[in-house]
């Protein structure tokens, strides 16, 4: 598994490549979409973290697709630019609206349709882009772009309580399931040594919205208590791991059901 020389990229094959995979009818072929965001994620990780664990994980599933029979998948170019209500003003992010965002996925799936895959899978790692993403894979999921076929979206945070057990505070933004999950894919990512003053804030309200994220984090970390580094990359492995079972598995289940009941 994970063999280098194996394309699992779009943008890796020529049109021809594509047009010959997809006469392949042992298989169901179909793209993956990884949607991130361009946002601070506090002084561990990087701005692109959601973005590249996004990316990541999609090219785990389309490799881990292989290893079974029924689906095939090739990873689409990631869509980065996503909004980030709350933290527009954080040196480096990049916050767009929430119609950008709409409208920007409808535009891909419309134009990833017009290919005959037989499915798509949106792997989302940025909260703030649930609702866009839901309403993209409906609207395109009943036909309304031209062509019916199934999109199913797969937040990764969704697979936070299946990882409870490990003990981690994960936090929801920069926080140590992010952490975690970003050593595990991105091992040779070397993370700063930066010592977090737990009293930078008396009040630690994760969940309010409609405050600047400064007054609501830990440097820019949303949780109840700051991260813990050592921790988080200990359990990264195992964490990894889980996390990828939980997407083929969620993937491949969500596909049987639809082709199973047509
Ligand atoms: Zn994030």
């Amino acid at each position: 598994m994970n063999s280098p020389s194996r394309k699992i990229r779009l943008d890796q094959y020529t049109s021809i490549e594509v047009k010959h995979l997809l006469k392949d009818l042992n298989n169901k072929w179909g793209v993956i979409l990884p949607v991130g965001c361009t946002e601070q994620h506090g002084p561990y990780l990087p701005i692109g973290c959601d973005t590249d664990i996004a990316r990541k994980a999609a090219e785990n599933l389309a490799l881990n697709l292989l290893e079974k029979d029924g689906y095939r998948a090739l990873v689409l170019p990631d869509f980065s630019y996503t909004p980030s209500p709350g933290a527009e003003w954080t040196t480096g992010t990049v916050s767009v609206g929430f119609d950008f965002l709409g409208t920007g996925l409808s535009e891909v799936i419309k134009g990833a349709l017009r290919t005959k895959w037989e499915f798509i899978v949106i792997v989302n790692a940025h909260g703030h882009n649930h609702g866009r993403c839901i309403e993209a894979s409906m609207a395109g999921g009943s036909g309304a772009f031209g062509k019916q076929i199934p999109i199913i979206v797969v937040n990764i945070y969704d697979f936070i309580s299946n990882i409870e057990h490990f003990g981690l505070n994960c936090g929801s933004h920069g926080g140590e399931f992010e952490i975690s999950l970003y050593h595990y894919y991105y091992k040779e990512y070397k993370f700063n040594d930066f010592t977090i003053n737990d009293d930078v804030i008396s009040i630690k309200p994760p969940n309010i919205f409609g405050l600047d994220i400064e007054k609501r984090s830990f440097n820019g970390i949303i949780s109840t208590k700051p991260p813990n580094l050592k921790r988080s990359l200990e359990k990264s492995n195992k964490i990894g791991k889980i996390i990828d079972k939980n997407l083929i598995e969620t993937v491949i289940g969500n596909l049987d059901i639809y082709y199973e009941s047509w």
